[in-house]
C-alpha cells in the first residue's frame, strides 16, 4: 500500500503555453518573469529553467537571485524591491543583477559604491500606489544622478506599479497610466509597469517591459466572472484519502465538533492540512475534488489532514486521488472561500509537499 500525501503536480508544458498566452497579449513587449516566492510555490529554479525565453527574471530577496545564479540561469535578474543593505551592491555587480532604485538610500549607497562594473538599475516612480517609488517631482534629480554616475550602466529602465489593475473599472490605473506618461514621455529609455492584471486589461501600460507574475502560473488576477482563457494551471494540489466512514446523523467531525452532520453520511479523511499550507481557515463547504466530484471540506483544518462530507451514496475509497486545486479547480475559487487570494494559496506551499512533475497537457 502506498498512498500519496499532499503533492504540488507541476506541469511545465502549461507554463510554456501560459508564457505564450502572455507573449500573444503583448507581441512587441519584452517579459519580466517574476519568480519571488519560490516562483509562487512552484520552485524559484524550476521555474526560471523552464523559461528559457523569459528576457528577464524578477524576484524580491538577493538571496533568491543568487540561488538562480547558482542553477545556472544566465538571464538578467532584476530585484523588484532593490537592495536592502549597502553591502549588497558588491555583490550584485559580481552576480551581474540589476536592481531597482526607489529611495535617496539606495541612491546615495551606488553613488558611494567602489564598483568594478557599474549596476544596472531600474528607477521606480510612485505614480499613485503609494508603496514603493520616488516622489515625480523627485524624478529629474535621480535621472540626473543616475546618468552621471560612472557606478550606473546606461540607459537605465523608468518603472513604476499599479495598485489597482485587477478592477477594470477602476480610474485609479488610467490616471497612473497617464501620470507615468507625463513624467516620462520625454525620455526615450525603456519602461514598465503592467503586472499581470495590466498585461491583461490595460494595454496602454505594456510599454517595452511587461511584468507577469501570477498569470505566468496559469491563474487569473482578475474578478472570478472575468474568466480568462488561454491560461491553465501549472500547479495542481493533489492528496488522497487515507480513511473513509459512515457516521451518524448528529455526529460531530474533528477538533471541537465544529462540524455536526444533518444526516447518515460517509466521511473522507485527506492526507492535507494546514502543515502542507493548505488554509487553516477554509470554511466548512470549501470544495475539494475526488473522483470527478466536488464535496464539501467540512470542519477544522488540521495540521495534516482535512475531512470531507462524501455522501450517502460515495463508492469513495481509500488511496483515490484528492485534489485540493488547480486542474478542475481553479485556486481562485478555493482562495474566495478562504477568504485570501490565490496569491497567498500558492506561495504558502510548504517544503513538505512533493514535486511531481508532469507534461501531462503536451
Ligand atoms: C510581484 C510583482 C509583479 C507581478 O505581479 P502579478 O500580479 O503576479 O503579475 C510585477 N511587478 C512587481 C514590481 C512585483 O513586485
Amino acid at each position: 500500500m502506498t498512498l500519496r500525501t499532499a503533492t504540488a503536480v507541476i506541469d511545465l508544458h502549461a507554463l510554456s503555453n501560459n508564457y505564450r498566452f502572455i507573449q500573444s497579449l503583448a507581441p512587441d513587449t519584452k517579459i519580466l518573469a517574476v519568480l519571488k516566492a519560490n516562483g509562487y510555490g512552484h520552485g524559484l529554479e524550476r521555474i526560471a529553467k523552464a523559461l528559457p525565453n523569459a528576457d528577464a527574471f524578477g524576484v524580491a530577496r538577493i538571496d533568491e537571485a543568487l540561488a538562480l545564479r547558482a542553477a545556472g540561469i544566465e538571464q538578467p535578474i532584476v530585484l523588484l524591491e532593490g537592495f536592502f543593505a549597502a553591502e549588497d551592491i558588491a555583490i550584485l555587480a559580481a552576480n551581474n543583477l540589476q536592481t531597482i532604485v526607489h529611495n535617496e538610500q539606495q541612491l546615495a549607497a551606488i553613488l558611494h559604491a567602489r564598483l568594478e562594473k557599474p549596476l544596472k538599475v531600474w528607477l521606480k516612480i510612485d505614480t499613485g500606489m503609494h508603496r514603493l517609488g520616488i516622489n515625480p517631482e523627485q524624478l529629474e534629480q535621480f535621472y540626473l544622478t543616475l546618468s552621471q554616475s560612472k557606478n550606473v550602466q546606461q540607459p537605465i529602465v523608468l518603472m513604476s506599479h499599479l495598485g489597482c489593475a485587477d478592477e477594470s473599472k477602476n480610474l485609479a490605473t488610467p490616471k497612473q497610466i497617464a501620470l507615468f506618461n507625463e513624467l516620462t514621455g520625454h525620455f526615450s529609455l525603456e519602461k514598465s509597469l503592467a503586472n499581470s492584471a495590466g498585461v491583461l486589461l490595460w494595454p496602454e501600460s505594456h510599454y517595452q517591459w511587461i511584468r507577469p507574475g501570477l498569470l505566468l502560473y496559469g491563474v487569473s488576477p482578475l474578478p472570478i466572472e472575468q474568466q480568462v482563457k488561454g491560461i491553465a494551471p501549472v500547479m495542481t494540489l493533489q492528496s488522497s484519502l487515507i480513511s473513509v466512514r459512515n457516521i451518524a446523523a448528529g455526529e460531530g467531525v474533528g477538533y471541537s465538533g465544529a462540524w455536526i452532520s444533518e444526516r447518515n453520511t460517509t466521511i473522507g479523511v485527506v492526507a492535507i492540512g494546514y502543515g502542507d499550507g493548505y488554509p487553516r481557515h477554509a470554511p466548512n463547504g470549501t470544495p475539494v475534488l475526488i473522483n470527478g466530484r466536488r464535496v464539501p471540506l467540512i470542519g477544522r483544518v488540521s495540521m495534516d489532514m482535512i475531512s470531507v462530507d462524501l455522501g450517502v451514496q460515495s463508492k469513495d475509497k481509500v488511496g483515490d486521488i484528492a485534489t485540493l486545486w488547480g486542474k478542475g479547480l481553479p485556486v481562485e475559487e478555493v482562495a474566495i472561500f478562504a477568504t485570501t487570494i490565490p496569491y497567498e494559496l500558492l506561495c504558502n506551499i510548504s517544503r513538505r509537499v512533493h514535486i511531481q512533475l508532469t507534461n501531462e497537457s503536451a
